[in-house]
């Protein structure tokens, strides 16, 4: 890698601690339903405004020692991972893109507006996880977000990360109908899985949702597996437990944006 090349990832990475900032704003708000722009970030505990020169990704955490500048209570480490894991996605997913590129966007084919595009999308699906995971909820501006990126990458990508218009509409209804009648019949499944899919379908595109889908079974299922036997062996089982099923899609899905093309040409070619 040149140095013009790295200085790209740096200063990738920088923008994207200052996203990381934001991305705090959201986890703690939206599952809260207060507005993420009014008002300016304030400690959760004594309510304080936050001066600019302490609201400084990774470096204000350090010099305030974790504490607030105020009244003191413990600032959580939540805070620079979160700035740290939105810095290395906007330096790491481009980087990623560009050895592997993006589904079935072929690494010579890869645009940086592919980037702009696949760092957007992979910035929601980590938000949909941190948030979900933390609150079983999937906030509906994420779905809509994602919704928008999705159908926004279908008239402005070429290639695309869908096959096209009329996949990414075939996939609104495919993955999101399922969770829907499973919603409704049996549980398990929530009003947010469904919203989620829709999104998922319309960046996709039905032929890799279904990819996605299978991916996140895969992962749902095996963290299934694993969960219930740690619960087993504290000997703390009970019937049902309510796990959240919008982190496995999430990480299914940013598999999705770099693999879900190859995954199913390789599927399909058994069938050759
Ligand atoms: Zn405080």
């Amino acid at each position: 890698m040149g140095l013009m090349a790295a200085l790209k990832y740096v200063v990738l990475f920088v923008f994207g601690l200052v996203f990381g900032s934001f991305f705090n704003v959201l986890i703690y708000r939206l599952p809260r339903d207060l507005s993420i722009i009014f008002p300016r970030s304030y400690c959760p505990h004594c309510k304080k405004p936050i001066r600019w020169y302490d609201n400084i990704p990774l470096l204000s955490y350090v010099i305030l020692k974790a504490k607030c500048r105020f009244c003191g209570v413990p600032i959580s480490i939540r805070y620079p991972l979160v700035e740290l894991a939105a810095g290395l996605i906007f330096a790491g997913v481009p980087l990623l893109g560009s050895l592997w590129g993006y589904t079935y966007v072929p690494a010579g084919q890869v645009t940086p507006i592919h980037d702009a595009f696949a760092i957007a999308a992979v910035s929601i699906f980590f938000l949909v996880l941190v948030i979900d995971f933390e609150h079983q909820i999937i906030p509906d501006q994420l779905s809509i977000a994602l919704f928008a990126v999705g159908w926004l990458s279908v008239l402005v990508l070429r290639p695309g990360f869908s096959p096209g218009w009329a996949s990414s509409l075939i996939g609104m209804f495919v993955l999101s109908a399922f969770f829907f009648v499973f919603a409704l019949a049996i549980g398990g499944f929530g009003m947010g899985d469904v919203k989620l899919a829709i999104g998922m379908g319309a960046l996709f595109g039905w032929q890799q949702l279904l990819v996605a889908a299978m991916l996140s079974f895969l992962i749902g299922g095996a963290a299934a597996v694993f969960f219930a036997g740690y619960l087993l062996l504290r000997r703390r089982l009970k019937a049902r437990i309510p796990i959240p099923f919008g982190p496995y899609l999430a990480v299914a899905s940013v598999v999705s944006v770099f693999f879900a093309g190859r995954l199913m040409q390789w599927y399909l070619a058994f069938f050759k």
